[in-house]
């Protein structure tokens, strides 16, 4: 049975690293897709772990490869998600999660049309910009892109199966993991128990 794909896409500093966190703990089943950066470790990032720190040689490398299921630039960065990495996971029956940007989501739902799409708003602009200021991890001009792309991005809404307006990350949280239990009730991710049942009826007559 194959797995589920799961994309989230929020603006930067909308809490949703943390919140991802709160919810893969909550699934056995449920793995984050660490994504390819050209982008610096910001604060305690590790390699492996938030993302694969690569150059940018490298990183075009693996474009020319065909490696990625998308690619995007990014606040002036590159960002890539690995085709072998999802592909194996959902082919072995793990649901997957992406965090990818908006061009990113387009690009994976071309490929997996039956992907399931969250988008993380936060509460407010204001609130927003208070939030990236307080994590004190980029100067004020970063802050600034951030917050105009952020206005850019969120404008994409509409787009989505899912809005979770990220007030409180237990809240959240929660909201995200019915979306993943709801996935997971869809009758492609239940033939082989379904199949069962209906035999034990004697079959169906069509
Ligand atoms: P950050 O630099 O704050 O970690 O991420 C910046 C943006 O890049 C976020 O919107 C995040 O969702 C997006 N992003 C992270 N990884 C990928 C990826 O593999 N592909 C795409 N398209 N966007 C990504």
């Amino acid at each position: 049975m194959r797995g589920n794909l799961y994309i989230v896409s929020a603006p930067s500093g909308s809490g949703k690293t943390t919140l991802l966190d709160q919810l893969i703990s909550r699934f056995d089943d449920l793995i984050f897709s660490v994504s390819f950066t050209t982008r610096r470790p910001r604060g305690n990032e590790r390699d492996g772990v938030e993302y694969y720190f690569v150059g940018r040689d490298e990183f075009r490398g693996m474009i020319d490869g065909g490696e990625f299921i998308e690619w995007a630039e990014v606040h002036g960065n590159f960002y890539g998600t690995s085709r072998a990495f999802v592909e194996e996971n959902i082919e072995a029956g793990r649901n997957v999660i992406l965090d990818i940007d908006v061009q990113g989501k387009k690009r994976v739902q071309e490929q997996v049309p039956d992907a399931v799409t969250v988008f993380v708003l936060p509460p407010s602009y204001a609130e927003l910009e208070r939030r990236l200021k307080e994590r004190r991890l980029e100067d004020d001009e970063t802050v600034r892109m951030r917050l105009a792309i952020a206005k850019t991005e969120i404008e994409r809404y509409g787009d989505y199966d899912y809005i979770v307006v990220n007030d409180t990350i237990e809240e959240s949280a929660r909201v995200l993991e019915s979306v993943i239990r709801a996935g997971a009730a869809r009758p492609a991710n239940q033939e082989a128990r379904i199949g069962d049942i209906i035999a034990s009826f004697g079959g169906v007559d069509c």
